[in-house]
């Protein structure tokens, strides 16, 4: 997944050009003023306000950040309002760190089941961003178990500067930006 999130339109024609089809991108807004582009899917990775939910479901190919009832309330109520479903990967806080979103993991099993029971086959996976220091081979091998565990094809997991340590651990998708566009000049 190429992230193109702070890049303009014109990166992100550039490498659908070049053959990229699946893009990230983590505000609504931003995402909604380069796509939808023909033959891209767009996925949005950033945590996400529940007032953006119905914006997110029209606009979506799968939003990936699903980490909350009352996301899922407002995905649910967006979804029925506007007759479309986006693809759903529910966001794990796989390193229980305070300050980031995702799950909490003592929560996670459950909520999983949970939004497996409300939205079906729509949940595809899981998407985690384990800690930014360390080694995060352990946690990409905790969410690929998780999500072996509940039957999830889709794993989420691994940026630029660790996507090969993700591979290594059974990654489906890795999200990369800066390897892929150079540097953000905006921190987001
Ligand atoms: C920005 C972002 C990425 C890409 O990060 P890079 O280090 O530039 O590859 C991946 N995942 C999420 C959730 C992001 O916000």
């Amino acid at each position: 997944m190429a992230v193109s999130k702070t890049h303009p339109k014109e990166a992100v024609l550039a490498a659908l050009a070049a053959g990229q089809t699946v893009f990230g991108e983590n505000r609504v807004q931003e995402a909604d003023e380069k796509f939808p582009l023909p033959g891209a899917k767009l996925h949005l990775i950033g945590g996400l306000q529940t007032n953006k939910a119905a914006h997110a479901v029209r606009i979506a190919d799968s939003i990936d950040s699903l980490d909350r009832v009352k996301l899922a309330d407002a995905i649910e109520h967006a979804a029925q309002a506007e007759g479309r479903l986006p693809e759903l990967l529910v966001q794990v806080n796989i390193g229980d760190e305070a300050q980031k979103s995702g799950v909490p993991l003592t929560e996670a099993d459950a909520f999983i089941r949970a939004m497996r029971a409300r939205f079906g086959e729509a949940v595809k996976g899981l998407m985690c961003i384990p800690p930014a220091e360390g080694d995060p081979l352990p946690y990409f091998k905790r969410m690929a178990a998780m999500a072996d565990a509940h039957g999830l094809a889709v794993r989420s997991m691994g940026m630029s500067a660790d996507f090969e340590v993700a591979i290594s651990a059974g990654a489906t998708h890795v999200r990369v930006g800066t390897a892929i566009f150079g540097h953000r000049n905006v921190q987001i």
